[in-house]
């Protein structure tokens, strides 16, 4: 009898939450791998992911966990990368290639390239700009990364057989996979996406502060839910993204001040035309770039 797992790839998921769970699932409905191992902080969190048929086998030791892979995939929030690069290199088989699902990724291009030793040249960093505004391994679902960007930030010592499978490895759960440097890649996701969250958390946590708390949240409507949804992600997850991104999210941050400054300035002098001019460049690029 044939079994048609040989010759597949075996694939390691460090980190089985949403996103590695998430890609665990979309790997074996494209039956792109063979068996999936799954490493994590905490038994507890395998043992779901054994349950809910994420993975199909795991191990509590990372370096037994990553000594079979052919494909190794960290998924862990961005603090701890540097960690479990240190403790699975030694124990990486010749060949294999690491990539990294991180949402920000000078940073874990520098912990990997300061880590990881001759395995260097077969990383692969990425980052799958798919996500919800919940965590853990209940959350994944296969359908997570189709028709969703992929970007992977290959760097002078990527090498091109490692490129190309961790991108045949993400094509494979229905994504679209582009290349483009890490410093570009930091910039732009720090304005669409990390300043955007820091916006949603920080009007929350300001209304909350406020006396008449309870009265205004039970009135917010329809666009106060929309706009604050992401502020339910998770804490961990968004402090390590600042950390990692920090200056290119302080730049956001420091241009939108200068925006709301201008917004406070047009009110306090009653100047509706500026008011209206911001407006109006606002709403025709927002439904320029986004239909
Ligand atoms: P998650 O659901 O909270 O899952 C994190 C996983 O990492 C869990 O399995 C956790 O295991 C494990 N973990 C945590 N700390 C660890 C450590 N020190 N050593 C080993 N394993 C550890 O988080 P996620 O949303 O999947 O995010 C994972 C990564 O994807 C992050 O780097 C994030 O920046 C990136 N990302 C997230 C999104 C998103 O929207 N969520 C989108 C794109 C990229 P335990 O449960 O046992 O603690």
């Amino acid at each position: 009898m044939t079994d048609p797992l040989i010759d597949k790839p075996r694939i390691c998921i460090i980190g089985t939450g949403l996103i590695g769970g998430s890609l665990a699932l979309a790997l074996k409905h494209a039956e792109f791998c063979g068996r999936i191992t799954g490493a994590a902080r905490t038994e507890a969190t395998l043992i779901r992911a054994l349950e809910l048929g994420v993975i199909d086998d795991y191990d509590t030791d990372m370096q037994a966990a990553v000594a079979d892979a052919d494909i190794v995939v960290v998924c862990v929030p961005l603090c701890a990368m540097r960690a479990v690069f240190s403790l699975i290199e030694p124990a990486l088989k010749t060949g294999a290639i690491v990539t990294d699902a991180g949402s920000a990724k000078q940073s874990v291009i520098r912990d990997a390239a300061e880590t990881l030793g001759r395995h260097y040249t077969n990383f692969v960093a990425g980052h799958p700009i798919a996500g919800t505004e919940r965590s853990g391994v209940q959350a994944a679902f296969k359908e997570l990364y189709r028709q969703r960007r992929v970007i992977l930030t290959p760097t002078d010592d990527t090498g091109p057989d490692a490129l190309h499978r961790v991108g045949a490895m993400w094509r494979a759960t229905g994504a679209e996979v582009e290349t483009m440097s890490a410093d570009h890649h930091d910039l732009v996701l720090a304005g669409t996406s990390h300043l955007p969250h820091m916006l949603a958390f920080g009007l929350v946590d300001c209304l909350n502060s406020l006396e008449d708390v309870n009265e205004i949240f039970r009135f917010a409507a329809g666009g106060f839910r929309d706009f604050t949804r992401i502020a339910s992600s998770d804490p961990v997850m968004w402090r390590d993204i600042c950390l990692s991104n920090r200056d290119q999210v302080m730049e956001m941050l420091d241009r939108f001040h200068t925006e709301m400054r201008a917004i406070y300035t047009a009110m306090e002098s009653n100047d509706g035309e500026r008011l209206q001019a911001i407006f109006e460049r606002a709403k025709k690029a927002r439904d320029q770039f986004c239909g």
